[in-house]
């Protein structure tokens, strides 16, 4: 598992500096319950996605955090519960707050998205943030591409040929 990554937030838009990296999905406790391969830690840890996590400030002077992420990641099909390849790719932008200022300011309507300013925030707990809000409610396959519908479909066809002659069979026995 990868070490927590601590950054000044503040000193970090201030210097405008920038870190990348690439991180495990299964590093990401809050994923998990949305992760098809969830109860597989091992086998989704080869699943990494890419991020940029970049400092600087707005045309109107306040401190930003710009956050992009890509890659991909399995979730579960809410029809047929088989996974689906779910292609991540976003850039958010974030407005660092001061905490003193923070719980006047929650109050009002901002257009870009805020967070408090933290000088030691958490750079995973933060892309789990991201990632959480831009994934998919109610995440499903194409309409009629489901996996095991189709399967339960056929396995249904077969059944009723099988059960044909136990039917009859039966209602022998019965006589
Ligand atoms: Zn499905």
């Amino acid at each position: 598992m990868l070490k927590q990554q601590l950054i000044d937030s503040l000193d970090f838009a201030n210097k405008n500096q920038e870190v990348q990296g690439e991180i495990a999905l299964s590093s990401m406790p809050r994923l998990w319950d949305v992760l098809a391969d969830s109860n597989d830690c091992v086998e989704s840890s080869r699943e990494k996605i890419s991020y940029v996590l970049r400092g600087f400030h707005d045309k109107n002077g306040r401190p930003m955090m710009e956050i992009e992420v890509e890659g991909s990641c399995q979730l579960r099909c809410q029809r047929c519960l088989e996974a689906i390849i779910y292609p991540l790719k976003m850039t958010s932008q974030l407005h660092l707050v001061d905490r003193c200022d923070w719980d006047e300011f929650s109050c009002e309507k901002e257009d870009a998205d805020s967070i408090p300013a933290n000088n030691q925030l958490d750079v995973i707990a933060l892309l789990e943030d991201e990632i959480l809000l831009n994934l998919p409610f109610a995440p499903m396959h194409v309409a009629g591409t489901c996996r095991s519908v189709m399967e339960g479909y056929l396995v249904e066809k077969e059944d009723q040929v099988k059960e044909n002659p136990f039917a009859v069979l039966s209602g022998m026995k019965k006589r």
